[in-house]
């Protein structure tokens, strides 16, 4: 699944959001992508595969500032591709942006802005929200913000930056979760908790319709009708040992407590309901590749492999293709013959 981690203030920002990044790695993603910014320069990095890759190229290329955003993307509009990967930004580059959630009016509202003379870079629904917002930009970043959102229909938990409101990270939610850490003279956020634990146990979780914003000295929340909301934080008593496992006693209790959130996560914006299809963001770029196949090896390892189990009955009815399922511990000794 896909998931976010922000930082700002004393600290240079990369190797807490890199790390932030890999204890988001165990969701499964497809591309990871980070903004640094140093109040002058901001450099955008962004990979397809594992937090590894992206990683390597941050080491080439050393990002420094203390302000960051950064992102794993599960794709749901477009292929994994670095284009196609968060964070993005406007035409000047201006705002970066990452995404988590579904934007389901982004074909109306792309239209809307092409023809107001946005180009737009990718396929994927996320790249919406930066051209609106800079759309309705006039220096007021948070008032840029609640107008877009108000105009979109779906989920998001979004965190991005202005260069021209530079020491400031704004984060807002709908249906996707945020998480606000609360550091002494520095401020974290993630969709999840794991990946701000290590840097402080004071959280708050933002709610719906919520927007934030942090700058290294301060942090402020209002609903989207600009009223303030005034939260308590709480103290998290988890090590980061627990966090992983959510303060549930064993990861396999926290796993079966995670089945409703899980299922719901990995249907939305996928199944589409009215049309009764399914839209499967990382396959489309293979379509052709798929129409050619001749037969399908599920190649999988524990519950993937019951899941493999069943879709080959789904497959089998569906198609005339042959379907083997397969421990991947196994095929690899296998030499199966080229159709
Ligand atoms: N819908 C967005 C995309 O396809 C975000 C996906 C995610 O939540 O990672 O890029």
């Amino acid at each position: 699944m896909c998931g976010i981690v922000c930082y700002i203030g004393k600290q240079e920002a990369t190797p807490i959001l890199l790390e932030g990044l890999k204890r988001l790695e165990y969701r499964g993603y497809d591309s990871a992508g980070l903004a640094v910014t140093d109040g002058s320069e901001t450099c955008l990095i962004k990979e397809v595969g594992k937090v590894s890759c992206l990683e390597e190229k941050i080491r080439e290329l050393h990002p420094r500032g203390k302000l960051g955003i950064a992102h794993t993307r599960w794709a749901t509009h477009g292929r994994p591709t670095v284009a196609n990967a968060h964070p993005h930004t406007d035409e000047n580059d201006k705002i970066f942006l990452v995404h988590n959630g579904i934007i389901e009016n982004y074909l109306s509202l792309k239209e809307e802005l092409e023809e107001k003379g946005h180009t737009f870079t990718s396929q994927t629904d996320t790249e919406v929200l930066v051209h609106l917002i800079e759309e309705y930009y006039d220096g007021d970043l948070e008032g840029a913000v609640k107008k877009a959102l108000s105009r979109v229909q779906g989920t998001f938990g979004i965190a991005l930056f202005h260069r021209d409101s530079p020491g400031k990270i704004v984060l807002a939610r709908r249906g996707s979760p945020l998480i606000l850490g609360i550091g002494r003279n520095e401020y974290l956020a993630a969709s999840d908790i794991n990946a701000l634990i290590r840097y402080t146990n004071k959280v708050i979780h933002l709610k719906d319709n919520e927007l934030a914003v942090l700058n290294s000295a301060e942090y402020s929340i209002s609903d989207f009708q600009d009223r303030e909301v005034v939260r308590e934080t709480e103290t998290i008593e988890w090590d980061q040992g627990a966090a992983d496992k959510k303060g549930f006693e064993h990861f396999m209790l926290k796993e079966i407590f995670e089945q409703p959130e899980t299922v719901k996560n990995a249907l939305r914006g996928r199944i589409l309901e009215g049309e009764g299809v399914s839209r499967l963001g990382g396959l489309e770029g293979v379509l052709d590749l798929l129409k050619s196949m001749e037969k399908i090896h599920f190649i999988s390892c524990g519950t993937s492999y019951y899941a493999g189990l069943l879709a080959r009955y789904i497959f089998e009815k569906l198609t005339d293709l042959s379907v083997e399922v397969e421990y991947a511990s196994e095929f690899r000794y296998r030499f199966p013959a080229a159709q």
